[in-house]
């Protein structure tokens, strides 16, 4: 199946009440492995990558021409949205020229009148070429490739405006954190969430920081209209992990354990496993069958 914007994705999730999960890639690796686990389970699956990320991987065109080039030579059947993870607006109109089927376009550092400006004129061009838009209000605490968020909560107001530009996800704060919560974290807030949903009605809102939420929190913020849950730090967590175990071991001592591709398939494989968690838990398993 070639790429898919996450319009229908979401709808589907939403009238089913679970979350589709959207993991961060860093390589082919990383791509490989969630792919394979997706297809694997028959579930949805959103790629996200950050700017940082497409940097990292030389840019937009080579990201999207490789996640293509792996769904049909992997012959991955499950629906695959390739999304840029708070991108911002020159990102965002780059992503969209190079193929990625969905945008999130993060004005939430703007004042709400520049925000609803820009979200605008991204949705209009993700409109010709199919794609589909995220956007954000408020801030989510935590840091990501540098930008620092409070933990704030979302104005409901705020968010209604933005929702009603014609984007297809809305993220807002609810107390969420991006990387590893601290040990004081408050929790959700699902008072906010609420509020959120009340007025934006039937918008599909996304949980940014998905990593280390517990899982009776993921339930619930699924049962009050979450329908995207972002997963990033764990997945690099369980990479690090598994290949400082490998190497601790002194097995890239042994044999050609030097070779990367031994030496990268423990950090793979526990990719593997943490993306079946994230997606047993969001409820995902098998609605792509
Ligand atoms: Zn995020």
């Amino acid at each position: 199946m070639p790429l898919v914007n996450a319009k229908e994705m979401m709808e589907k999730a939403r009238e089913g009440h679970y979350a589709v999960g959207a993991f961060n890639i860093n390589n082919l690796e990383w791509t490989k492995a969630i792919l394979q686990t997706a297809q694997e389970l028959k579930a949805p699956v959103m790629l996200g990558v950050s700017e940082g990320a497409n940097k990292y991987m030389t840019g937009y065109k080579v990201v999207a021409e490789m996640v293509k080039a792996m769904i049909e030579t992997l012959n991955i059947t499950v629906p695959v949205a390739l999304h840029l993870d708070h991108g911002t607006y020159e990102g965002a109109q780059k992503a969209l020229e190079a193929g990625y089927s969905s945008v999130m376009f993060d004005g939430s550092h703007y004042d709400i009148e520049e925000n609803i400006q820009k979200t605008k004129e991204i949705v209009a061009l993700a409109k010709k070429k199919g794609a589909t838009v995220e956007a954000e209000v408020g801030s989510i605490g935590g840091e990501e490739d540098g930008v620092t968020g409070r933990g704030e909560v979302a104005d409901p107001k705020q968010c209604k405006m933005i929702a009603d530009l014609g984007i297809d996800m809305l993220a807002a704060g609810i107390g969420n954190i991006h990387g590893q919560y601290p040990a004081n974290w408050q929790g959700l807030d699902f008072d906010a969430l609420e509020k959120i949903k009340a007025t934006c009605g039937n918008m599909p809102l996304v949980l940014h920081g998905g990593t280390g939420i517990p899982e009776d929190m993921i339930k619930k913020a699924i049962s009050l209209g979450v329908c995207k849950i972002n997963v990033n730090t764990e997945c690099q967590l369980y990479f690090a992990e598994a290949t400082r175990k490998y190497i601790e071991a002194g097995k890239d001592k042994e044999k050609k354990g030097y070779d990367p591709r031994k030496l990268l398939a423990p950090g793979t494989e526990a990719i593997k496993e943490i993306v079946k968690i994230k997606m047993e838990m969001f409820g995902c398993v098998g609605k792509a069958e």
